[in-house]
């Protein structure tokens, strides 16, 4: 008895839409800081504030587009929001300097971590991985990438996140304990950086649980905005 071989699969690449730009942008790696913000890490309870901020990855098909309807994922009682400044490489390379880190800067997005925080922290009081928490499908919903030579690199400027018509998120890039030139620098000490990796660099204070049915909107002024719409639960 024969069966019919399964055919080799296709895989469509993960992209992003670049503004001004028909092209996208290749996601190859998502890189997180873990904290970053002195009063996100207050809010959380978390360790000694003096400690460095650490990495910790999703995977590049958690990427949605602004726009998109993410549905309530399995697996919590407690899905959350962490509006981020997204960084998107255009080059890479190990041991770069903070100094010249910017030179391989492609752009900036807005992006969303979005997390399973009941799952974060169950895992967090085990000692086990955050994979559960963290690194789930639709995990990283992030708009649309502005390029370094249209709006520049910035350094400043409010950070904030809306449910609704309800802030519930405020800061400013200048809180961020380390900038992007540090963290980019700090992350090519461990790993090859290259073109096409995402780096979420942390949220400020005021991260809280969405229900099906939100409207959530990321802003970072002078870089620009992510809509996504909650759906129903998975099954
Ligand atoms: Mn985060």
């Amino acid at each position: 008895m024969s069966f019919p071989a399964p055919s080799i699969p296709t895989l469509s690449p993960v992209t992003l839409p670049i503004a001004g730009l028909d092209d996208r942008f290749p996601v190859r790696r998502i890189y997180c800081v873990g904290r970053n913000y002195l009063d996100h890490i207050r809010e959380m309870k978390e360790g000694d504030e003096r400690d460095p901020p650490f990495f910790f990855q999703k995977p590049s098909d958690a990427v949605v587009e602004s726009g998109a309807t993410i549905p309530y994922p399995p697996d919590t009682e407690d899905f959350q929001f962490e509006v981020e400044l997204v960084v998107a490489l255009g080059a890479g390379g190990r041991n770069l300097s903070s100094a010249d880190a910017l030179d391989s800067v492609f752009g900036y997005a807005v992006g969303i971590d979005l997390t399973r925080r009941d799952q974060q922290r169950d895992m967090r009081a085990k000692m086990l991985p955050w994979e559960r928490g963290k690194s789930f499908d639709a995990s990283a919903p992030c708009g649309l990438i502005h390029r370094a030579v249209d709006i520049g690199h910035p350094a400043r400027g409010a950070v904030t996140l809306h449910v609704g018509s309800t802030e519930r998120q405020r800061g400013d890039l200048a809180q961020m304990i380390w900038n992007v030139p540090e963290i980019i620098a700090n992350l090519s000490t461990s790993y090859r950086l290259a073109a096409g990796d995402l780096i979420m660099t942390g949220t400020p204070a005021g991260v809280g649980p969405v229900l099906p049915g939100d409207r959530i909107r990321g802003a970072v002024e002078g870089v620009g905005e992510i809509l996504i719409t909650i759906g129903q639960r998975e099954n």
